[in-house]
């Protein structure tokens, strides 16, 4: 049993410590909303005050916040994970954010002598309610060995990516294969409805059919042909439309560096950004159907 620092429990962190909860860690938990840290303390968690405290006498520290710069803030500087962790404390962040910063914050750590690994997630809240998650890892292959019997609590595959970032440039190629295919299953989906072809019936066909993939067999974005999809709970995140143009436009800054173009990267990326702009950004990303339907004003 492990003492644990958790910071980040928001639709993705919430269910993730609470698996880590169930296998037996004593957790030591922080979020800006108290009423996030109220439901794991429920649960025997100790709710701390601040990245300092949550390493505290831990033997490892989990991040799952927003963005680089919520993780930039977490670990670098005075008060931050990286003074306040004591030798031999692992550090993990899981998620999703850009490579540079993922490797200053490695590199940071490394110069303090502490293991750490970018180790961002595919699998949704349903794969964190369910320790289902792929965890893709960037770091030392002794780090990862020692953060496996933690990982294994949240999830059922962890695959080495490369060195510090890899594990995120791997989430931001996979996001971007997921915000286009998620847009060209919507526009499937509200072409049939003005084809007259009931939506089961495109389900029951195209998930049979060269069209079948993640977003349409596990995430479909109209409600009926698979329950448990956002599409069915008024698309209620799940994964946020913003949280989606976040990744899009990493996976955007990362193609400009390298001087690649992404015609459809690129056009999936404005889709998101018109449907957020709209008001939109908090719903589920799958929700985008309802702006390709034209259901959603465009704001001026
Ligand atoms: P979320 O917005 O629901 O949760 C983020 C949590 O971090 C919130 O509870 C917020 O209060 C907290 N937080 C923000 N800044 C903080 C700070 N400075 N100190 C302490 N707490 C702070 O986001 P989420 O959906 O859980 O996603 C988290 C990360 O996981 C993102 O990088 C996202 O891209 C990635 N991700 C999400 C999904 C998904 O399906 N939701 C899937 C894979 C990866």
């Amino acid at each position: 049993m492990a003492t644990i620092g958790f910071i980040g429990l928001g639709n993705m962190g919430l269910p993730m410590a609470g698996n880590l909860l169930k296998a037996g860690h004593r957790l030591q938990v922080h979020d800006l909303a108290a009423a996030r840290t109220a439901v794991l303390a429920a649960e025997g968690a100790v709710v701390v005050a601040g990245a300092a405290e949550a390493a505290t006498g831990a033997d490892a520290v989990i991040t799952m916040l927003p963005a680089g710069a919520q993780v930039a803030e977490i670990y670098l500087g005075g008060g931050g994970l990286i003074e306040a962790a004591a030798p031999g404390t692992l550090l993990i962040d899981c998620s999703t954010i850009d490579v540079a910063t993922a490797r200053r914050v490695a590199a940071a750590a490394e110069r303090r002598g502490l293991a750490m690994l970018d180790a961002p997630v595919s699998g949704g809240m349903a794969g964190a309610e369910a320790a289902t998650l792929t965890f893709m890892v960037g770091g030392e292959p002794a780090a990862l060995e020692k953060a496996q019997p933690l990982l294994a609590a949240m999830g059922k595959a962890m695959i080495l990516a490369g060195p510090p970032g890899a594990g995120q440039a791997a989430k931001i190629c996979n996001n971007l294969i997921l915000g286009i295919s998620m847009i060209g299953v919507a526009e499937a989906f509200v072409l049939a409805e003005r084809l007259g072809l009931d939506r089961q019936k495109l389900f029951d066909i195209a998930s049979k059919s060269s069209g079948q993939c993640w977003s349409m067999t596990a995430y479909c974005p109209v409600p009926g042909p698979v329950p448990s999809s956002p599409a069915n709970r008024g698309y209620r995140p799940g994964f946020a439309a913003q949280m989606m143009l976040k990744d899009l436009l990493l996976a955007g800054e990362a193609a400009d560096a390298a001087g690649l173009d992404l015609p459809l990267g690129g056009a999936a990326t404005d889709t998101y950004e018109a449907f957020v702009k709209a008001g939109q950004g908090g719903l589920d990303f799958s929700a985008i159907v309802n702006y390709i339907r034209g259901d959603v004003e465009p704001s001026p």
